[in-house]
């Protein structure tokens, strides 16, 4: 899909596994950042063509506000999107889907996001999640058995990991699965929590402990984990299976979420998918895969709000003038459009480098969730405000936008427990290399290589503002700060993980400081690699927009940038938890001024 030449794996070892973890050292990849995955114009056709059809069925069939008010989702209607072939986009062809590659997918999603959400989590728990294990991890056996009737919606899937005590914690889920010799089965017991897909879905992955496995010394929890392939009969039924009733939601109320409770329910042992063991890494993969598409659903949502905002505010007019025109309107609609290119670029280069092989997206996934859930939320307020009295009417879409939009902070890794990953992942290579560093010292000539390798890392790190040699001289000074807080990035990582050692994972005041700044130079690096693009394929003075979009965002994002860097050093930390801690001790509000 993308135009960047794959990774070549004999050289792999030369180049880093992850963009977001080398920035852990102030390096900056311009090989995985530059060209901007171009699409290529016959895989263009074919997602027109196909978001054309979706479009027009969407039109034919969906009731997105009879469903909305039913609380329900025609299985009918289901069927027919499996007979469309949308529930088989990510299916290789040789398995009966589409073969689309990550780029298209995420086009399609966002596409199909803003006609209807309940029908994207349709779509997207299905094929993001629910039958992605076995994508990644079936054996060619179980591909061959399930995939052609998961790619046609014979079976719709589902991705069983949450339960009632078990939510971002998944590592410490409760439900069992015992094997049993005598009859070569698995038994599983335990209810997994609001799963979506829940009430129809005949494929099921779940997550379940085998607890004869050994513990693992240091990480017991994760050791004993195993995903299972759990399909269910024609009818839906299944021995020891049971599908709780439907929730009821503040939004996606078409979108069908259970309890699934497994009473010794017996699967056979050749639905174990992965080796046993292996499950908690199984679930980590898919979400990590699953973050860009729905990164990707708030591109399209946010084009839909401003597509609305656009035209609220240039026909309202007020004080005899349009209210477009005022100055507070203006900076709504271009905070909008802005962050929208950035997340567009960011969703779009995380999607490349999907495709183009790069072993680890997990940091960029993650940015693509947080940033694209956050953005949507915002712009969905704005496109609200903008509406003025009309925007808090219910015969206007805001409402159901704000209400469906605003899982997409919780699911699929909560933003709160993403921006602890994108911290802790980043800094845990940097620790481990700190450490072999710190033991090189011990005997520094017996360790030359290990030094001048830290050594070159570290200038390497240092010399960023070299770094962003590919970007053209309008954009000079934005990649010149990119590189300037990228580097300072790096110091101050490397200061917090020296300074707390270990127990940098209780410091979250600080890691969620450096998880915006990481988010936020992740974003300037997108837009600054699209806009390079747009410059060289259509010259300075056509990409005269895209431009000011650069320089508007770099120097928007840049303000948030330093602030977060200086409070890294300078901050009122102790008050915020001392004012917490009186909250918590008062059971609420301390300081009721009529007491
Ligand atoms: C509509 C819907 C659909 C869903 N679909 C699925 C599905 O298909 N499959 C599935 O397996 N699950 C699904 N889920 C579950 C979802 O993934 C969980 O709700 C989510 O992981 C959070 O878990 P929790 O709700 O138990 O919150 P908790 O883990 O209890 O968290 C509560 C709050 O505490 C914060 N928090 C927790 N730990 C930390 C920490 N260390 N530092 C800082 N903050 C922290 C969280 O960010 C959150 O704000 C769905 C949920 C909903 C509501």
């Amino acid at each position: 899909m993308a135009s960047a030449k794959p990774l070549d794996p004999q050289a792999e070892t030369e180049l880093p596994s992850s963009l977001l973890k080398s920035l852990y050292y102030g390096q900056i990849e311009e090989d995985l950042v530059f060209p901007f995955p171009e699409i290529p114009g016959d895989v263009k056709e074919t997602v027109a063509a196909f978001s054309g059809a979706y479009r027009d069925f969407d039109a034919a069939n969906i009731d997105s506000e009879k469903i909305d008010r039913d609380h329900f989702f025609p299985r009918e209607v289901v069927k027919a999107m499996g007979e469309l072939g949308v529930l088989g986009m990510t299916i290789p062809e040789e398995y009966g889907g589409s073969g689309f590659s990550s780029a298209a997918y995420c086009k399609m999603m966002e596409v199909i996001g803003p006609l209807d959400a309940a029908a994207s989590i349709i779509v997207g728990a299905h094929q993001s999640i629910g039958l992605k294990p076995l994508l990644l991890f079936g054996t060619e056996a179980q591909k061959k058995k399930w995939l052609p009737d998961l790619a046609d919606g014979t079976l719709v899937a589902a991705f069983a990991l949450t339960e009632p005590e078990s939510g971002s914690d998944a590592a410490s889920l409760k439900t069992t699965a015992v094997y049993d010799a005598k009859t070569d089965e698995y038994v599983l017991n335990g209810t997994k929590q609001w799963i979506s897909n829940g009430g129809f879905a005949r494929f099921f992955s779940v997550f379940a402990r085998i607890p004869r496995l050994e513990k693992d010394a240091e990480n017991g929890k994760h050791k004993e984990i195993c995903c299972f392939a759990v399909v269910t009969n024609p009818d839906g039924t299944l021995p020891g299976l049971t599908r709780g009733p439907e929730e009821k939601k503040l939004g996606l109320c078409g979108s069908s979420t259970t309890q699934i409770i497994f009473e010794g329910c017996r699967i056979p042992a050749a639905n174990l998918i992965g080796e046993e063991g292996q499950g908690f890494k199984i679930a980590v993969e898919t979400l990590n895969t699953g973050r860009t598409s729905l990164g990707a659903g708030a591109v399209g949502g946010s084009k839909a709000m401003i597509r609305l905002a656009v035209e609220h505010a240039t026909q309202r007019k007020q004080f005899q003038t349009r209210i477009a025109d005022f100055e507070m309107i203006r900076h709504k609609i271009t905070r909008m459009t802005a962050k929208t290119y950035a997340l567009e670029a960011m969703v779009y280069l995380t999607a490349g480098l999907i495709d183009r092989g790069v072993p680890d997206y997990s940091l960029e996934g993650a940015c693509c969730k947080v940033f694209g859930t956050e953005t949507l939320w915002e712009n969905i307020n704005d496109a609200l405000q903008i509406a003025g009295g009309n925007g808090f009417m219910n015969e206007y879409p805001y409402g159901r936008a704000l209400r469906d939009s605003r899982i997409n902070m919780i699911f699929e890794g909560t933003n709160e427990i993403l921006r602890l990953l994108l911290v802790l992942s980043g800094m845990k290579e940097l620790g481990d290399h700190l450490k072999e560093v710190r033991g090189a010292l011990k005997k520094p000539l017996e360790n030359r290589g290990i030094l001048t390798e830290y050594a070159h890392k570290r200038m390497k790190g240092i010399l960023t503002s070299d770094k962003l040699t590919l970007v053209p001289p309008a954009l000079r000074a934005e990649a010149d700060l990119f590189s300037k807080y990228a580097g300072v990035f790096a110091n101050a990582a490397e200061t917090i993980l020296r300074k707390h050692g270990k127990k940098v994972v209780d410091r979250e005041y600080q890691q969620e400081r450096l998880a915006d700044v990481l988010i936020d130079l992740y974003a300037q690096l997108a837009t600054l690699s699209r806009v390079t693009a747009a410059i060289e394929k259509n010259g300075e003075e056509t990409s005269a927009g895209e431009i000011e979009i650069a320089r508007w965002f770099c120097h928007e994002s840049k303000h948030r940038i330093v602030g977060n860097l200086k409070a890294l050093e300078r901050n009122r930390d102790g008050e915020t938890t001392a004012i917490s801690d009186r909250a918590y001790e008062a059971g609420g509000y301390p300081y009721d001024l009529w007491q």
